[in-house]
């Protein structure tokens, strides 16, 4: 990793003051002490991040993860999932059915293996587009769905507009957010909604943990918002309503801009 790569300039209100916050070596967390929106610094090198969600790294953090769940847990979360069908995508499939008409057109950015698609494919026209190659050809593949390779940001839709776009924890992850919620602007059909999933970075939980806090993930997570300054970006590109839902203990927060 090279250590040039700064944002110098906050994306939400334009300043170029930050207050450094954590240390978590060899990334400092900065925060804007005009809006309060965060970022790492220095920033990864944008060469590098399609090799972050290579087939290998993928698989790798997987294992990762269900190494770290206990028994009882992953016992206990089979057992929810086959009693109750909880599914975690459920929150954006029920926030579809409000807003997006049947036959809508959908686009899911990062759609990983195309599990919102999956559900959602019985009821309307869904696109994807995932970073990973690995993830795309699965969803292609196994699941039959229309996902393509690419990063939604560059990628040239056409002609195409979509009614609904959804981010599910995606934003976070751009060294560019202000251009991808601009990109999906443009994307959206009049009155089309965009619905967003990304870390609360002005939650309970990380005011308690601080640096221990488990939205703090760099150099996958690059930023970090508020409900208000995501807002505020949002109203950059043009979006004009929004229902915001961040409560102060949960970890995550999600904003559905209307174009
Ligand atoms: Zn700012």
């Amino acid at each position: 990793m090279t250590k040039n790569n700064h944002m110098t300039t906050c994306p939400v209100c334009g300043e170029a003051q930050w207050k450094s916050l954590y240390n978590l070596k060899p990334w400092t967390i900065e925060e804007c002490t005009t809006c309060r929106f965060a970022r790492i610094d220095p920033l990864p090198e944008r060469a590098e991040r399609p090799d972050m969600y290579s087939e290998e790294k993928i698989v790798s953090r997987q294992n990762k993860k269900r190494g770290a769940i206990s028994q009882a847990a992953l016992v206990s979360k089979r057992w929810l999932n086959k009693n109750f069908r909880h599914n975690k995508n459920k929150i954006f499939l029920d926030k579809l059915h409000t807003y997006l008409p049947r036959g809508g057109r959908l686009l899911d950015g990062g759609c990983g293996a195309g599990g919102i698609l999956l559900h959602a494919r019985d009821r309307y026209e869904c696109h994807g587009i995932e970073i990973s190659a690995y993830l795309a050809e699965l969803a292609n593949r196994n699941k039959g769905l229309n996902v393509q390779v690419g990063d939604l940001q560059t990628y040239d839709f056409k002609e195409l507009k979509f009614d609904a776009i959804t981010l599910v924890s995606i934003i976070e992850h751009l060294d560019d957010p202000a251009g991808m919620v601009r990109k999906c602007y443009d994307l959206l059909a009049p009155g089309g909604v965009l619905l967003l999933k990304t870390p609360n970075f002005m939650c309970l939980n990380r005011f308690i943990r601080r640096s221990g806090w488990p939205g703090l993930r760099p150099p996958d997570h690059l930023v970090y918002f508020s409900p208000r300054n995501l807002q505020l970006l949002l109203e950059k590109a043009g979006f004009r309503r929004f229902r915001t839902t961040a409560l102060p203990f949960n970890d995550n927060m999600y904003i559905d801009a209307f174009k």
